[in-house]
């Protein structure tokens, strides 16, 4: 632990954020919630070897695509191999100087950024895709549960969007849709999240929000959505979407039900006519 001390003092005063995990047993809870781009493990623990903590690991989907270094004083090629068979992606060799690890850790961040963005940004919108979304909900939803911080989660959908494609053929649709992931991305907080969730569907998440601000802020994007005039070969036209909005404070089991009963949320705007915001509760 004083080994971590140390390398974490050292990556900190390069910019890298840091969370040292204080015992193995909380690895995954504790890597479900921090979320970090890479996981620093040494070969060998008091307890478990670095091999069974990286075996544990890979058995939750979410956290599959973690990038795991291992620090490893090893020349057993042998003890390598094996960590690299539990799900290891590559090793940094102890003793290792405070500028070369800064570099090494460095190196693999901004490698992982560039991976990461390509697996999970969608190409038209440059939003995170489906499962990446879900993803944020669901650590929201475990920060939630420690910190007890609410945060409230928006499904919006384009109305009649398959008029829109209908009369003004498919690539004004594409503009479309690329033009509300952009107000999306301008005018969220930098902590908000939005993703594509499905074709002409988004999922917005707004920590740190009550519902009565989330509504307004939703309402804001509606108002400034359904004032844009698009250009379609013959006509112009404008569009408008309806949101399904949610807080965490409804007491739900798991983040999916709070999916879904943004999802029911966003059924009833529908239902009341579309171009509105409805919030679980006032239903
Ligand atoms: P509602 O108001 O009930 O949501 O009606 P809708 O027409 O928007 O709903 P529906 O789910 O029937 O149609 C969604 C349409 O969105 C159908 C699909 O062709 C279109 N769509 C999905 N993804 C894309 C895309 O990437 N580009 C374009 N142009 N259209 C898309
Ligand atoms: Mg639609
Ligand atoms: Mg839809």
């Amino acid at each position: 632990l004083l080994l971590a001390e140390h390398y974490s003092w050292v990556l900190e005063s390069a910019g890298i954020e840091v969370q040292i995990i204080e015992s193995p047993d909380e690895a995954v809870s504790d890597l479900l919630s921090f979320k970090p781009d890479l996981l620093l493990l040494d070969m060998h623990m008091p307890e478990y070897s670095g091999s069974e903590v990286s075996g544990v690991i890979r058995q939750y989907d979410q956290l599959s695509s973690l990038h795991i270094t291992f620090l490893s004083a090893e020349h057993d090629i042998q003890q390598q191999l094996q960590a690299l068979s539990f799900g290891a992606d590559d090793f940094i060799t102890k003793p290792i100087s405070n500028q070369n690890l800064v570099s090494a850790v460095k190196l693999r961040l901004a490698r992982n950024r560039d991976i990461k963005s390509l697996i999970e940004r969608d190409s038209l919108t440059g939003l995170v895709r489906h499962g990446a979304i879900k993803d944020t909900v669901y650590s929201e939803f475990e920060k939630m549960k420690r910190s007890g911080e609410h945060f409230c989660v928006a499904m919006v959908d384009l109305d009649h969007f398959k008029n829109v494609n209908d009369t003004h053929g498919h690539a004004v649709g594409d503009i479309v849709i690329s033009t509300i992931a952009t107000l999306l991305q301008k005018r969220l907080r930098r902590s908000d999240r939005a993703g594509r969730y499905g074709g002409e569907e988004f999922l917005v998440v707004l920590p740190d929000c009550s519902a009565a601000n989330a509504k307004r802020l939703l309402e804001s994007l509606l108002n400034a959505f359904k004032n844009i005039q698009f250009s379609g070969p013959e006509s112009q036209f404008t569009c408008t979407f309806s949101a399904g909005l949610v807080c965490s404070a409804g007491g739900f089991a798991d983040s999916d039900t709070l999916i879904e009963a943004a999802d029911q949320a966003l059924y009833q705007a529908k239902h009341n006519g579309r171009n509105q915001v409805v919030i679980l509760e006032d239903m």
